[in-house]
């Protein structure tokens, strides 16, 4: 199934961080997805179907109009 992400999602992962964080903000999309921890602020890339299989839910999806979120970078 295709999830439609946006930069500045934020998304619950089924597993855990170390950190104790379950939450992520999307920062790339692409072949890979970057996203960084909202706990420890950890940013990693996965492919686009790891992603997809670790993904739980979209917590929050990005309000456009706000353009509030520092992470919110086009490259
Ligand atoms: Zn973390």
């Amino acid at each position: 199934m295709y999830v439609e992400l946006n930069l500045g999602d934020i998304v619950q992962m089924r597993k855990q961080h170390p950190c104790g964080s379950f939450e992520w903000e999307i920062v790339r999309l692409g072949t890979d997805i970057g996203m960084v921890c909202r706990g420890c602020q950890r940013r990693v890339l996965l492919p686009r179907g790891t992603f997809n299989k670790r993904l739980k839910k979209i917590v929050k999806k990005a309000d456009a109009g706000s353009g509030s979120s520092a992470l919110n970078r086009e490259h």
